[in-house]
């Protein structure tokens, strides 16, 4: 009997395996005419400067609407995305649409924008031009954009990761800034803060201490990450802020910038505009 329940487990096990790859495969069938069909669009959040709580600049955060029906999250696209190739088009408008949003409001506002940019985009050899070609058309200076990549991206020495930091070290060179994105998560070894081109590392959401509860450790975790990257001469950026405790604690221990929605959540670009040029009014009042 135990026997052929085993048989059984494997037998659903089996089904539910063919079940997802046929899922992710339509996945990918619907996402490859979604670029064409204009299914694709940006929010932004405003990105806070903590120490007078201005609005500084904004993450572009990418969203696909199929015709007809709920927008779908980028976790449950950008992995089909990445694995399918995807990812390289799509990446390549995510920054075009990027730049050309946020010039006006650096035009404007002084603003900075992030846009995040996935393992697979560094592997293609004209990467940095195709930034570069971005930043040129929409006439936005390189200082006003900051790439946001994860540290697997730059880790190891593979011909991967030696073709991404040459990416990333040109760019930083014509004034491109990079952020290590949902930092700590990894597996890597520090000593790649030392030596890699990047400027700012983004402190993931799972370090921000939980609500009520005193969390020493949590707190102990956020410190070590600001004091080592302040150490290290690279900006800090907690990501994941819902509270004012949080915010409390990111000021006391000297984080300079933060997101989350205890500031603003993700919102189409228009109304990211309003947000940015009213807290820039503010600011000079
Ligand atoms: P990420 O780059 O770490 O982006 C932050 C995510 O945290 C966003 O989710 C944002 O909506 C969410 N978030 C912001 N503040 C809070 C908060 O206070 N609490 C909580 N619980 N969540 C918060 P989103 O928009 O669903 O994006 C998920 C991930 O998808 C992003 O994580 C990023 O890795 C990826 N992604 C989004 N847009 C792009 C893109 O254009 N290209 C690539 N390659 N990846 C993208
Ligand atoms: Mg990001
Ligand atoms: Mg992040
Ligand atoms: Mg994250």
């Amino acid at each position: 009997a135990a026997k052929a329940a085993g048989r059984d487990q494997l037998a659903t096990f089996d089904q539910r395996m063919r079940e997802q790859r046929l899922a992710r495969a339509r996945t990918v069938e619907r996402l490859r005419g979604a670029l064409d069909r204009d299914e694709l669009l940006l929010h932004f959040q405003p990105l806070v400067r903590l120490a007078d709580e201005r609005y500084v600049g904004a993450e572009a955060l990418l969203r696909w609407r199929p015709a007809g029906e709920a927008m779908v999250p980028p976790d449950a696209f950008i992995p089909e995305a990445e694995d399918s190739g995807l990812i390289v088009p799509i990446g390549s408008w995510v920054l075009h649409e990027a730049c050309r949003v946020a010039a006006p409001w650096h035009r404007d506002n002084g603003a900075v924008v992030s846009v995040n940019a996935s393992p697979r985009q560094l592997r293609e050899p004209d990467f940095a031009t195709q930034v570069l070609d971005a930043l040129q058309r929409a006439q936005l200076p390189p200082q006003a954009l900051i790439l946001e990549i994860t540290e697997g991206v730059l880790v190891g020495s593979g011909p991967v990761a030696e073709q991404a930091v040459r990416h990333l070290g040109a760019l930083r060179e014509r004034g491109v800034r990079v952020a290590v994105d949902d930092f700590g998560t990894g597996y890597s070894s520090l000593a790649y803060l030392r030596d890699l081109p990047i400027d700012h590392v983004k402190i993931d959401r799972s370090f921000m201490p939980g609500p009520g509860e005193p969390d020493p450790t949590a707190r102990t975790l956020v410190k070590a990450i600001i004091d080592l990257a302040t150490a290290l001469g690279l900006g800090t950026i907690a990501e994941g802020v819902e509270t004012a405790e949080q915010v409390a604690l990111l000021r006391a221990l000297g984080c300079e910038r933060a997101q989350g929605f205890h500031f603003a959540r993700p919102v189409p670009a228009a109304e990211a505009g309003e947000l940015l040029a009213r807290s820039h009014r503010e600011a000079r009042v």
